[in-house]
Order: structure tokens, then sequence, then C-alpha cells
């Protein structure tokens, strides 16, 4: 990446000078960036531990960008401004956001003495540094991605602080055609950022609109001197509940993408609107002056006739393919739909014919490519499509080969092989009544737990996980590959609960866990032990930055065919007097992060998990675990962005965390964790699952979640994170010390719980005993002030 200036004096060619092209007939949001390999999670880990230099960090990502565009060229995206320009080295809000200057104060010497932040100063915004907490960090819409949360001020320098989009498209010319550089667009970047810290009541990110949109300007023209024909604004904002009505968003459209495109000196814009549907804020969109705009037509319904007004000087990019999930279309339903748009376009007056056929979103949220996959059953492959395959997809649309169907037909190709359904899962769920998803009142619960259980005020605890060290993940592998027969692998395991319960006796915690070293991921390992998933040896997607998780494909009516976790938890509660908390994933967490059917509604499939799930949580009771931790960390993520879904959702979901937990004495004590859950969006909910104590989130989301938990506000247990473990930074017990006393501000010291803020699997044993220690210190000076 350079960093240097380019003059802002140059001038460009206009875009009325210049002939452009209109888009090609086929194009997607956005396309993976970790790379087959997860080339770009090895260069940065590889990076950031000092193992490889600048150059050979940068050199790594070129190889990975040239790849990626020959691969798109490949696959029929071989013009210029076909392949969308996905690459971003961490978050593309984090691009966006350093792209106009948004850098918060506390963070004021990342940027250069030429007003640019590098590579590293980026990193230091994402991961934060020895003296700074990183950015906030939250759920990309209602996906598994996580975008970091731009902080910005009145007073924040907005400027073009970086280049990295204009450097990325003039590396595409050297490696082909050219990209079509993407940003996240004006609105949703600043919808999506925070008033950062000691900004004046009543300041709002978008008071600072039109200082960001004048950058976004100069980066357009920049981008138009670089030669770019087109750039993509993507607007998802657009497609969510916002607190803003439709009409001020139109309006703000205007101010934001309509003052864009009067700019003389810029590129074509397509301005996209993935996440679901934008009704009737079509027409305003239509109206900004931008050359084409993207629908997600999987989320949202055809545009209507009236909707389509202005369309005769709109290039309109038909989201037709589903892009978040890994279900081959049904194509001759989105071509009898293409068909059905096409007439209404021509109705309103527009080109049918320029119509571009697309991905509902970007292509980030699948794995590379099927080809690689070689233990899938072949009647599932043959249902699967992943990013390489809905590209080819969308060229077969394109190409108008494909011989219209119903447009009501069904949307991904049937799947009607063994294991879709099994009648003794679905007699079950349909004899399921009311009485299966209640428990005795939380206060018989809480006497009766508190007899049992003999918990000092504050307990402390972890969410799960330890440190996976090498050796555990060694063993894994190596009985995963069969070199380690199943003797020596369940002694590697049972060799590092042991450790694990010793370090936390050691450390002093309350309660205890066994760890989780058996597990690779927390939804992958039910996935394994349950009946109705598949599991791909590849299909690899990013999280955040570097993470990347493998989500399993839920095609089956879902049984536990065993018990999964109850060997484990009772040998680590056979080496401690202290109880060891039971720990599974829960139902709604297991269908977010996996790829689910889309043949049944999600309820149904959530049902069947809460089951296989209520077996195993009643085994481990019947072993002698008195706490069963059922970990709903996304129960904010699947959370419909459209509040008028709302209701539906929370209701199904709900009750199949209530099934797995209900068939347990009034003495065992259900816990639940959520993690990024933006606590006061789903109180009613979290209260609702009625478990006794719930741990969230909040060190990286500073206190808000102190402000939901008004006193009486949340009648159960609970444990606000006091440690962010998402950042390699030792907090001091003083510091944990003070989070707590506000926490039992509004908390009864009875009900308050002590606990780090996430699983520790992926920090390192040197910060774990350190941040315990303080955690467990901090714990009992504030417990002596009581
Ligand atoms: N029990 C899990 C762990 O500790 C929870 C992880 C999560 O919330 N994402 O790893
Ligand atoms: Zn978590």
């Amino acid at each position: 990446q350079t960093t240097q200036t380019t003059p802002t004096t140059a001038t460009a060619p206009t875009s009325a000078s210049v002939p452009v092209a209109p888009l090609p007939a086929a194009t997607p949001v956005g396309y993976p960036r970790i790379g087959p390999d997860r080339e770009l999670k090895k260069a940065e880990e590889a990076y950031w531990a000092g193992r490889i230099d600048r150059a050979e960090f940068a050199a790594r990502t070129r190889d990975l960008r040239r790849a990626t565009r020959e691969r798109l060229a490949a696959l029929g995206l071989d013009a210029a401004a076909a392949a969308p320009e996905s690459f971003s080295l961490y978050d593309q809000v984090l691009d966006a956001a350093l792209a106009v200057g948004i850098v918060p104060d506390r963070f004021a010497s990342v940027v250069g003495a030429d007003g640019t932040v590098d590579d590293d100063g980026l990193f230091a915004l994402a991961r934060g540094t020895a003296e700074q907490p990183p950015l906030e960090m939250t759920k990309w819409f209602d996906t598994n991605y996580h975008y970091l949360v731009p902080e910005i001020g009145p007073d924040t320098d907005l400027h073009l602080a970086s280049h990295r989009a204009i450097d990325l498209f003039r590396e595409s010319l050297e490696d082909g055609a050219g990209t079509r550089p993407v940003l996240v667009g004006p609105l949703t970047l600043l919808l999506l950022a925070k008033a950062q810290d000691g900004a004046p009541a009543g300041f709002d990110p978008l008071d600072r609109l039109d200082d960001v949109v004048g950058v976004y300007a100069e980066l357009l023209a920049r981008l138009a001197e670089a030669g770019a024909p087109w750039v993509q604004l993507d607007e998802p904002a657009l497609a969510a509940d916002q607190r803003l009505a439709p009409s001020a968003l139109a309006d703000l459209l205007q101010r934001s993408v309509g003052r864009l495109a009067a700019a003389a000196e810029r590129p074509r814009l397509l301005v996209t609107t993935p996440y679901g549907g934008i009704g009737d804020l079509l027409p305003a969109l239509l109206a900004t002056g931008a050359e084409a705009v993207h629908l997600d037509l999987t989320r949202g319904e055809l545009p209507t006739t009236a909707q389509l007004a202005g369309v005769d000087t709109v290039q309109l990019v038909a989201g037709l393919v589903e892009g978040r999930s890994v279900w081959r279309s049904e194509l001759p339903t989105a071509a009898a739909r293409l068909a059905e748009l096409r007439r209404r376009v021509t109705e309103a007056g527009g080109e049918a014919g320029e119509i571009v056929v697309s991905t509902s979103v970007s292509l980030q949220h699948v794995p590379h490519t099927l080809e690689r996959e070689s233990s899938l059953p072949a009647e599932l492959t043959a249902t699967l499509a992943f990013a390489d395959e809905k590209i080819a997809e969308i060229v077969t649309l394109a190409d108008g080969s494909v011989e219209p169907g119903a447009a009501d037909g069904p949307r991904s190709v049937p799947r009607t092989f063994e294991g879709v359904r099994v009648d003794s899962v679905r007699e079950r769920a349909a004899a399921v009544t009311a009485a299966d998803a209640e428990r005795e009142e939380y206060a018989v619960r809480a006497e009766a737990q508190r007899r049992a259980l003999g918990l000092p005020d504050l307990p402390t605890t972890t969410i799960g996980s330890f440190p996976q060290v090498g050796e555990v993940r060694a063993a894994r592998a190596a009985h995963r590959r069969g070199t380690l027969d199943d003797t020596g692998y369940v002694q590697a395991m049972k060799d590092e609960i042991a450790r694990v319960i010793a370090l936390q006796e050691d450390l002093g915690l309350d309660v205890l866990v066994h760890g989780e070293p058996e597990r690779n991921d927390m939804v992958q390992y039910f996935a394994e032990n349950l009946e109705g998933f598949a599991t791909t040896e590849h299909g690899w997607v990013q999280s955040y930055g570097s993470r990347c998780t493998r989500p399993s494909i839920l095609f089956g009516d879902v049984h536990r065919p065993a018990p999964i976790t109850v060997d484990w938890a009772t040998y680590a509660q056979s080496l401690t007097p202290r109880p060891v908390k039971g720990m599974l994933t829960g139902p709604v967490t297991i269908l977010a992060w996996s790829f689910v059917r889309d043949d049944q509604p999600l309820g149904d499939t959530a049902a069947q998990v809460g089951l296989a799930l209520r077996d195993e949580v009643t085994d481990l009771e019947a072993a002698g675990i008195r706490i069963v931790q059922v970990d709903e960390p996304a129960l904010r993520e699947l959370l419909p962005l459209r509040e008028s879904d709302h209701a539906d959702y929370l209701d199904w979901s709900v009750r199949s965390f209530r099934l797995a937990t209900s068939g347990v004495e009034a003495a065992t004590q259900i816990h639940t964790h959520l993690c990024y859950s933006e606590f006061n969006v789903v109180v009613g909910a979290i209260d609702a699952l009625d478990a006794d104590v719930t741990s969230i989130e909040s060190a990286r989301s500073r206190g808000e979640i102190l402000e939901a938990l008004e006193p009486g506000a949340f009648p159960r247990g609970i444990g606000p994170g006091v440690w962010d473990i998402h950042s390699p930074r030792v907090p001091g017990a003083e510091e944990i010390a003070e989070q707590l006393r506000s926490a039992r501000a509004v908390v009864d010291a009875g009900r308050l719980w002590v606990n780090p803020d996430c699983g520790l699997k992926t920090r390192g044993y040197a910060e774990t005993e350190a941040s315990l220690r303080h955690l467990v210190q901090a714990t009992r000076e504030v417990r002596a002030e009581a």
C-alpha cells in the first residue's frame, strides 16, 4: 500500500468527456477477500507476530489481489468495472472512515505528517494499542460479519486520509481491465458511526454529512482521474429500519448521493442497497443522478411500475441471486423474475435490455468455491453454490440462455435426498406443548440454586473456552487425520482439562469451566455431533479482520444421536469441588453461524435444534452438572432489520432456547452468554429467555449496557463483561474494580457476576492469566467494600 499524496489540484477528465460503457450484463455486489486458502489471515497474523516484515506482507496481499482479479476475469468478469474491488485489509467500514478522515481524537497519533493513516495505523484502530482500546466492533446488519464503529465528533478533521481506493484501482489496471472501486456510501457510514467520547450532547454523526460528502467528492474526482469508469457506493442502511423516517432518508440521499452525482469530475455511480428491500425509497434513489441502482430482489420484492418512475435514466442492477446463502439458485425462477422486471422497467419507460444481473448482497458472506470440496455428499453438492458458482449463475442468467419457469417457483434448487426429512424428528416437534418451554418461577429457582451452589456475592467465572494452545490444536488435527487414536486423543484432552481446572482453582475463580479444548468452533463442534449438518473442508468466511469461521451446512432435520459434552464435563467436575459449568451452544446461534436450509421456516429448524439440545442439558444435569450455560451470542445478529418482523423472530428464537433449557430442576442454574448484543435492543428478548444468569459483552461498548440496566430493569443474574478479550490488552485490577463499582450501582451484588466479555480461545495464556488475576483481585476488593 502506498500512502504518498497525489496533488489535489490535478485536473481530471470529466465523466462527460470520456465515453463510458454501461455496466456489463453481470456483476456481483462484492467478492470474498480472505483468499481461498485464507491467505489474508495468514499474512496478517505473520505480520502482526513479526514473522514477516512490511515488504513481505505487502507482497503477499498483492499476490492475493492479483490472484483474485485473475479468477474473476476467468469467471467472465473480464470487462472494465465488471469485477467489484472487494479487497480490504481489515474492514470496509474502517476503510471508508479512513478515506474521509474519521479518526477519533484518541487515535490522533496514527495520522501521519501528510494527513494519512498507514497500514500500522489502520491496524491500531482495528486492534487497539497498549494505550487505547480498539474501535468498537459490531455486527454488520444481520450477518455474521463485524465492522468497526467509526467515532466522529463535531471537530473531527475530515479530509482524504487514505488513498487505498485509488491505489487499489491503479493496481487493478496492472492486472487487467480494472476493477470497480467499492466504497461504503456516506449515508451508511454516518448512520453506522457513533459520536466520539466527549462530543457535546445532542451531536449526531449525521451533522457532519455535508463535510463527509465533500471528501467523498474529492475521492471520486481522484478515482476519475485514475481512470475508474465506475465506482460503487454501498448504501445498505437504506434497507434497514433506521431512526429516520423514509422521507428524511430520501432528503439525506439527495444531500449525499445527489450531491456527489451533481459533480462534474467523477466516475459513473452505482449505488447498491443490499440486505433487504428499500420499498418506496426507490424513486428517491432513482432521482439522485446515480447512473445505476442495485436492488436486493431476494429479500425485497420486485419493484412496482410506479416505484420505477425515473428508471429511464438509470441502469438497474437486479440482485436476483441470493448472495449470503450457499444454495444453488433455481435459475428458471430467477429468469422468470428477471423477465417480469424487464416488463415493468419497459412499462416505466426504461431500457429493459440494460438490466444487469447481480447478487442480493456481497459474496463476502460465502466461501470462495465449491471446487475444492471433496468430502460433501454428491447429492448435497448438486444443490450448493459458493461465491464462484454464484458468479457463474449471474453470468448464465445474464446471457439469456435460461428458459423462464414460474416467477413464484422455489428460489433455490429443491433438496430431496436422505436426511432432509426425518419422521421421528417431525413427530417430536409436533408434540411439543407450552409447558415444555416453562420452568418454575425465578424466585423459586434462585432460592434453590442459592442453597445448592453456595456461591459468594459477585461470583467470578469465565465464558467457557480457554486459550487453544498449539498442542491442543495439534492433537485435534492428528485425531482428525487418524494419526492419533481415540485413546490418545481423549487423554490429550483430559490432560488439558486438568490443567485448565488447576489453573482456575489457583486463580481463585468460583465457577469453573472445562475450557472447551475439544472444540474447533462452538457451532461446528455441535454440527459435527448432530445429524442434519454437513461440514466443509475449505468453506471459510470472514467474521472480522483476520478472523474466519467455517460455517456448517444445515440441510436436514436435526437430532442428537448420542450425548455430546457429558463425558468432558463430568471429567472436569470430578477434579474439583467447585461447580463446573456445562457448556453448550444455543439453537439461534447454531442457526446464525451455519448455512441454514431455506426450504422451511427458520422457527421450525430452530425448534428441532432446541429439542436436540434439551436432551443434552438434561443428560448433563443427570450426570451431576449443576450449572449449564447455553450460549446465544447471535441472538441480536439474527434480529430482522425491519421492526415489523421482530415479534415473529423473537417468538421462535426465545421458544427454541426455552425448549433447550426448560427440562431441568429449579436448582440447576441455566446461564446464557451474548456477545455484541446491543443490550437495549434485545433486553426484552433476553428477559424472555428466562436464563438464571446472562453474561454479555460490554467492555467494548463502554457503559451503554449499564445505562440500559437501570435498577430493576433486569431481574435475574447478569455478568457485564469486564475484560475485552477481543484485544490483546490486559486490563488493570483498578480499571476492572471501577467497572464493577458502576455495575454494582445498578445491580445488587447477589445478582452481579464477574466475567470477561467472551471466550478466551483466541487469547494467549500470558494475558489470560494476568487478566484473570486482575479480575479476581478486583472482585475481592469490591466485595470487601460492600
Ligand atoms: N462458550 C464460548 C467460548 O467461550 C462462547 C463464545 C462466544 O460467545 N462467541 O468460546
Ligand atoms: Zn461471546
